[in-house]
């Protein structure tokens, strides 16, 4: 029989900036766990970890380890070279125990442990170079979309909760890893031949300057990106939100919600601003030229 999950040292303050404690933490993922549970379950999950608290020092964790939990599950998969267990959790209890190992982000692969070689999404990863204002990322957030749309594909957006935000189209699971990313840097390349000032499709520091980097490098086989409802890691306790377009042009920078705004947000919420994207049907076109 599977237990209860427990919570030890409630008290222990996890975000000495925002006087969070990790009681408030397992708390805040219970009460948001309706909204966030349909994108985090069943997928391949990487946690950020934080025992000291965010001032103490986090770690990344991809691989499984059997005292993460008894509802967090495990999954074998292969890598570069051999292979390696991944966890993923399928419902609130296998959060909560990941909470009580110190668990303060959760990041997710785009495809599901039941069929994890096809993705089921495309993530646009909008990375702002230093300078660039806000109302010029929502520009290009819409942009991405009307693109995206342009080629049949209805696109999604979230705050990341640290600098940017994400344009996420689901798409008919069939293609495989390497051809959702050919068409995603393809993508990327046909924005910037586009608009060469304004956006960059390289990684390189020196490429992005006073552009919007799209980082298409999120479709990767084994690359994760934060889900939706998460914490992140960083001073404030913001979180990463998922938004309709319309709530978008409202938003004042990525990181406008933190713990007590989601809280707030998630006991209002009368649908999920993602809602339609979960009935979605549409599949990855064979070309970026419309
Ligand atoms: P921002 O809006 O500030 O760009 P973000 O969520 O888009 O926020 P980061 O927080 O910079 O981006 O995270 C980059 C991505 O790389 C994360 O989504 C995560 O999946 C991955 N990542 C983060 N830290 C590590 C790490 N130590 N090792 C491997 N991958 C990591
Ligand atoms: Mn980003
Ligand atoms: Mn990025």
């Amino acid at each position: 029989m599977a237990t209860t999950p427990r919570l030890t040292s409630p008290d222990r303050v996890v975000y000495p900036d925002a006087e969070i404690t990790k009681g408030e933490i397992a708390d805040y993922y219970r009460a948001v766990s309706r909204w966030m549970l349909p994108d985090l379950v069943r997928r391949p999950l990487s946690l950020v970890r934080c025992p000291d608290g965010i001032a103490g020092g986090c770690f990344f964790q991809k691989h499984h380890a059997d005292s993460l939990g008894e509802h967090v599950g495990e999954i074998t998969l292969r890598e570069v070279s051999g292979q390696g267990d991944y966890l993923y959790v399928q419902d609130l209890d296998g959060v909560l125990e990941l909470v009580q190992m110190n668990s303060l982000e959760f990041h997710v692969w785009g495809s599901r442990i039941d069929d994890v070689e096809k993705p089921d999404r495309l993530v646009f990863d909008l990375d702002p170079d230093e300078g660039i204002e806000w109302n010029a990322l929502k520009a290009a957030a819409r942009e991405v979309r009307d693109r995206l749309a342009e080629l049949r594909l209805r696109s999604w957006v979230r705050l990341s909760g640290g600098k940017g935000v994400h344009v996420v189209a689901p798409i008919r699971t069939g293609p495989d890893w390497s051809e959702v990313k050919a068409f995603c840097e393809a993508f990327a390349d046909s924005l910037v031949a586009r608009a060469p000032q304004r956006y960059v499709a390289t990684a390189s520091k020196a490429a992005r300057e006073g552009r919007i980097f799209i980082d298409w490098l999120r479709n990767s086989r084994g690359a994760t990106s934060v889900t939706s409802w998460s914490l992140r890691a960083r001073p404030g306790a913001p979180v990463a939100m998922p938004l309709t377009w319309e709530e978008l042009g409202r938003v004042r920078q990525a990181g406008a919600f933190d713990l007590h705004k989601a809280l707030r947000r998630a006991r209002n919420l009368k649908r999920d601003p993602w809602h339609a994207m979960h009935r979605a049907r549409q599949s990855l076109p064979a070309d970026v030229v419309p």
